[in-house]
């Protein structure tokens, strides 16, 4: 398998240490806390049908995807668990209770349109969770709509609210910590009228990775768990172990003189004879171009090589002038070793997005 594995692109994924991070943060929190693992764009990149499978067998309450179609994927696999459905569409009632989803429901468009539906289809208390915008100013209710909200809920039966939930804009930022108390009161606030207007409680929940990290006082009932599990810890806590390893082969190495160019557009000119490797991974595979020119760097045997010139499509060129290097010899792109937290920042990104933009002809391997 190693042999077959060597000569490849590969996203090495570990089961194990998903396993371990998901119990590094259920530890955080008190026992009876639902633990909502995100699993939406294929898993933050990790694979999203293995991941599932594996937090199903460990007993994970809830899934939550973007889209339905990530969720219907889930489900053709034998994905029992309950998922919530962040940003389901307008028109998509139909889909989401052919395939038990659970969708959020963030304005009164989208509420009507599900009420409608479901009193076509005689469906009753069909479960869905109430968005409410707290500071974020993307999706959801603000607090002035709480009002309409409700009175349009309580002549419904078509619906029941499952869970009450807000999101954090900078729960890992110390900067920003008023605010987030300011979002928690207001989320409270908001919960509060919601329940006693409906007359029975219901599930609240605000913090994610970050905030289960740094304002689990705020923990209500369930806790919604991204990046966290898959090894990156927002606020730089130690304990979590890395999920995914990205690796790729060194396809050729050649001596290449002082004052030569390298790449597309000659970009980089040499300042010193060099050996340059040319790596079976560019863009289309999930390398920013910003990493070209000497911006990003690559493991090999342990040691950094830079990037150098421009990216390019299907492969990029390092400098492994020296350091131990042969053609065949497998490269690190991100992980052990090679934060992506690291790599991020030095192209003023987040690791969220390195991990998501892994494209999907980079197989998976799962260890
Ligand atoms: N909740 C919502 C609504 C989200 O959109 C996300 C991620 O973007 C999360 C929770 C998880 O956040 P994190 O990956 O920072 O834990």
């Amino acid at each position: 398998i190693l042999e077959e594995r060597i000569h490849e692109t590969v996203l090495e994924v570990d089961l194990d240490a998903v396993v371990h991070n998901f119990n590094f943060y259920k530890s955080k929190l008190n026992s009876n806390v639902k633990l909502v693992c995100m699993v939406k764009a294929n898993a933050y990149g990790a694979g999203a049908v293995e991941i599932a499978k594996t937090l199903q067998y460990h007993r994970c309450d809830y899934l939550a995807v973007a889209v339905a179609e990530e969720a219907v994927t889930l489900r053709n696999e034998g994905i029992s668990l309950p998922i919530i459905v962040l940003n389901p569409e307008v028109n998509g009632f139909e889909e989401l209770i052919t395939n038990n989803l659970e969708p959020e429901v963030y304005n009164m468009r989208i509420l009507e349109s599900f009420i409608n539906n479901s009193e076509r289809s005689g469906i009753t208390n069909y479960p869905i969770h109430l968005k409410i915008d707290t500071g974020m100013h993307r999706l959801g209710f603000l607090p002035e709509q709480i009002e309409e909200l409700v009175e349009t809920l309580k002549k419904q039966k078509g619906l029941r609210v499952s869970s009450i939930f807000s999101h954090l804009s900078a729960s890992e930022s110390w900067s920003f910590d008023d605010f987030t108390h300011q979002q928690m009161e207001t989320f409270r606030a908001a919960a509060q009228k919601i329940e006693n207007e409906l007359g029975y409680s219901v599930h609240k929940h605000i913090l994610n990775s970050a905030g289960i990290e740094r304002f689990n006082d705020y923990e209500w009932d369930m806790a919604r768990l991204g990046i966290g599990l898959y090894g990156v810890s927002p606020s730089g806590l130690s304990g979590l172990k890395n999920v995914c390893t990205l690796k790729s082969t060194i396809l050729q190495i050649k001596k290449i003189s002082s004052n030569e160019t390298i790449g597309y557009g000659r970009k980089e000119k040499l300042d010193h004879d060099a050996r340059i490797a040319t790596i079976r991974f560019g863009y289309a595979d999930g390398m920013d171009r910003q990493f070209g020119n000497r911006k990003g760097k690559v493991l090999i045997n342990g040691q950094n090589a830079p990037i150098v010139g421009n990216v390019c499509m299907d492969l990029s060129m390092v400098d492994v002038t020296d350091i131990k290097a042969e053609e065949g010899d497998t490269v690190v792109l991100f992980g052990e070793g090679l934060p992506v937290t690291d790599l991020a920042e030095s192209i003023g990104t987040i690791p969220y997005e390195i991990l998501t933009s892994v494209s999907p002809r980079v197989k998976r391997v799962y260890i």
